[in-house]
């Protein structure tokens, strides 16, 4: 019930982004520790996050769409939420182990393969330049965010080819686990970013797209709505919301008018990207436990 989604990224391009992916972060993360470059490794953290994404979104596209049961009576759009805080906790783990690594290193500088580095650095540019390049025609939404994230990757790469460029030239030790530390940084920043509009979904805050005063007062302009209580609205995943209130009645005299209320108030949700709803509706000669005891 409610509306309908349109999701662009096909189960197949995930499919492929997603091994594309995985396969250059473990080059990477070898490719590292090969050629002795911290900077590399927190690339190789943040690709493996991407991978994450990726593998999870590729999942959960299926997952999410299953029909609800009796289990799970919302279905399965909360396992995405799931899949974001298990990211989020691999990325954390990830950073600590490469801060730790560039911070020692700060003390007791190592020698890096410039050269090694160079070569790593243009696959980067060049791989994730094609793949921005690729998507930066696309019109959703979904494909300017991801375009935007691998600009900004190749951004990342960028920096390392530079560092790469002087360390061939200057054995300037401090660079590699300084610019690690900058990458490591930028990617907790984005996790916890990130990890607080996870959890306000989880705490049922109010989606950010909507205001619940606005919708509240909408549904006072309908004729015969006397008052309202117990408005609440959650997401499941950020996307789908969930709605509920109970209506206060006045001067009814006939069933067929608390129906044509009802249609009105459904047809100002229907703006929303509410999946469910429930209305209640109250005749002013009723009391309602719930009045009592909400203050809202
Ligand atoms: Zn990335
Ligand atoms: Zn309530
Ligand atoms: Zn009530």
């Amino acid at each position: 019930m409610g509306h309908d989604h349109s999701h662009n990224t096909s189960g197949k391009n995930l499919k492929l982004a997603f091994f594309l992916n995985l396969g250059f972060t473990i080059l990477e993360f070898f490719g590292g520790w090969y050629v002795n470059s911290v900077a590399i490794m927190s690339d190789a953290v943040h690709d493996l996050g991407d991978s994450l994404s990726l593998g999870s979104a590729w999942y959960l596209n299926k997952k999410s769409k299953e029909e609800s049961n009796s289990k799970y009576s919302f279905g399965y759009r909360r396992f995405s939420l799931l899949g974001a805080l298990i990211n989020s906790l691999v990325l954390i783990i990830g950073s600590i182990y490469v801060i730790s690594e560039a911070v020692g290193r700060l003390f007791e500088p190592e020698a890096s393969d410039a050269t090694g580095m160079i070569i790593f650095a243009l696959i980067g540019v060049a791989v994730n330049g094609y793949a921005a390049y690729k998507l930066s025609g696309g019109k959703s939404l979904n494909e300017k965010v991801v375009s935007w994230h691998l600009l900004e990757d190749v951004l990342g790469w960028f920096a390392v080819l530079v560092v790469a460029v002087i360390l061939s030239f200057k054995e300037i030790l401090y660079l590699d686990p300084a610019l690690s530390l900058l990458i490591t940084l930028y990617i907790l920043w984005n996790v916890f970013k990130r990890l607080k509009e996870t959890l306000f979904i989880f705490l049922q805050g109010v989606p950010k797209d909507l205001n619940l005063e606005e919708i509240e007062n909408k549904i006072l302009e309908v004729k015969k709505v006397a008052s309202l209580h117990h408005t609440h609205i959650w997401s499941l995943e950020g996307e789908h919301h969930v709605f509920t209130a109970h209506l206060k009645l006045r001067e009814i005299s006939e069933f067929s008018e608390i129906l044509e209320v009802k249609k009105k108030v459904k047809e100002i949700l229907k703006d929303y990207a509410f999946e469910h709803y429930t209305i209640e509706t109250e005749l002013d000669s009723e009391t309602c436990e719930l009045e009592k005891a909400h203050k809202h």
